[in-house]
């Protein structure tokens, strides 16, 4: 399988796309976000203790979220077609990019490519709010969001330089619609992954 990250700051429109890439290139989408979303709201201490964290926009333990995520690759990909997933929230940190490197060379498989979506601070900070609105979610609060963009620019961020120099890194510039983005990205990961329907 070849698998993909996709990274970029809260507020780059990394889900959007993250789900649109999954569907044109048949990888199965694992956002951590959504599934530690998902376990939130189920009744359980596990769910409590993730709770506690997620609203309080600080990174869930790493041990606790690499086991979620990993129980979910191994459930959704068992006997599915998919080519690969498309890790989006996944890795944030360096402990988790060890943790995925060594997951998938004991998997026999190959990261082949990082979407990093770009978009400058100001734009961020608008859409966020925007989202805020829309979507009420428990850890768009103002404390929560610096936070975790405080996070996204001293752990994750620094990520890049790790890919980079293995020459996987897709820059794509997230200040445009959003059409213009899954274009830009569309073409940059044609280099690398066949999209869905082709034989290969
Ligand atoms: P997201 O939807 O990606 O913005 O993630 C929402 C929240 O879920 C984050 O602020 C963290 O609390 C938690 N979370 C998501 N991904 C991770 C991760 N890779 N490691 C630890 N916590 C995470």
């Amino acid at each position: 399988m070849k698998h993909a990250v996709i990274v970029g700051p809260q507020g780059a429109g990394k889900g959007t796309q993250a789900a649109l890439l999954a569907e044109k290139f048949n990888l199965l989408h694992l956002s951590t976000g959504d599934i530690l979303r998902a376990l939130m709201r189920t009744q359980s201490d596990l769910a409590d203790e993730v709770r506690g964290y997620v609203d309080a926009g600080a990174l869930v333990p790493d041990a606790l979220t690499a086991r979620v995520l990993f129980a979910k690759l191994d459930e959704s990909s068992a006997g599915a077609a998919y080519t690969g997933a498309l890790f989006d929230g996944y890795p944030r940190n360096a402990v988790q990019a060890e943790v995925l490197d060594e997951t998938i060379a004991g998997r026999g498989e190959e990261l082949v490519a990082v979407v990093h979506i770009d978009v400058p601070v100001e734009v961020l900070t608008e859409r966020i709010m925007l989202r805020a609105e829309r979507e009420g979610r428990s850890d768009d609060t103002p404390e929560a969001l610096e936070r975790r963009l405080s996070i996204y620019f001293e752990e994750t961020q620094p990520l890049i330089a790790r890919w980079r120099s293995r020459d996987i890194v897709l820059d794509i510039d997230g200040d445009q619609s959003i059409d213009a983005v899954a274009c830009d990205i569309e073409r940059a990961i044609s280099n690398v992954l066949a999209p869905a329907g082709d034989v290969d």
